[in-house]
């Protein structure tokens, strides 16, 4: 029996959101970007002028806007009080604002529960930083996809270069490492490979790859 929740951890520009979709979208399975809800209380966080580390104040923001996800072709669309911000939180220094924010444990426990009760719903493809040892940890298939920094700051480059921004590489790279460091020192639900995850180093695999390798340990679970 295929696994109904599949849980996909890793660092920055690991390809984690584009096989996640692709996996979710070949198993009929519902796809989760939950990087995509840190991004959006980030935005919010710079629109209405919020202190990063504000823990109340990032509270109240998730409390009084409504922010969902809803599937789309490209993966998640992101809405804040009905608006798509989608294109908005991919900006480069919404995803910087977007680590401080996440490392705010009053954050995380708001938007845990709301990746939760979304994936109580149905079969779901999740993927992010905390899923397989925080949000689904009873998750029978679970990820933990990295790739070298070099090749994740080539791959991020190329999305920022195809969405028509200016790049430059080094810098993106020093960027991806700093935000690893963030993601996996900070206090509350550090970045780590769950001790039941299936570790894909994607460096010198190909996304095919990567989707038919997860596709496998998912239908490999008994339960
Ligand atoms: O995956 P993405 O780059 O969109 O995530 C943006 C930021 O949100 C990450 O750098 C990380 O700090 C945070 N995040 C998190 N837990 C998750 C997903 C994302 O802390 N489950």
């Amino acid at each position: 029996m295929t696994a109904a929740q599949i849980a996909i951890d890793g660092p920055a520009g690991a390809g984690k959101s584009t096989v996640a979709k692709l996996v979710a979208d070949r198993l009929g399975y519902l796809y989760i970007d939950t990087g995509a809800m840190y991004r959006a209380v980030a935005l919010l966080a710079i629109e209405q002028g919020v202190a990063f580390d504000d823990a109340e104040g990032l509270t109240a923001l998730i409390r009084d806007n409504d922010i969902s996800l809803e599937p789309a072709p490209s993966g998640c669309r992101v809405l804040i009080n009905g608006k798509d911000v989608s294109r908005d939180i991919r900006l480069p220094e919404v995803g910087n604002a977007a680590s401080p924010v996440s490392a705010v444990a009053e954050v995380r426990s708001l938007l845990v529960a709301m990746q939760q009760e979304l994936a109580a719903r149905r079969p779901v493809v999740m993927d992010g930083r905390d899923i397989g040892t925080v949000v689904l940890p009873d998750a029978a298939c679970k990820v933990f996809l990295t790739a070298s920094t070099r090749v994740r700051a080539r791959r991020r480059a190329n999305e920022l270069l195809q969405k028509g921004m200016t790049v430059d590489i080094d810098q993106v790279e020093r960027e991806i490492i700093e935000r690893d460091e963030r993601d996996s020192t900070r206090a509350a639900s550090p970045l780590r490979q769950a001790e039941d995850a299936v570790l894909v180093d994607s460096s010198d695999m190909g996304i095919e790859e990567v989707v038919c390798r997860i596709i496998e340990l998912a239908e490999g679970q008994t339960s």
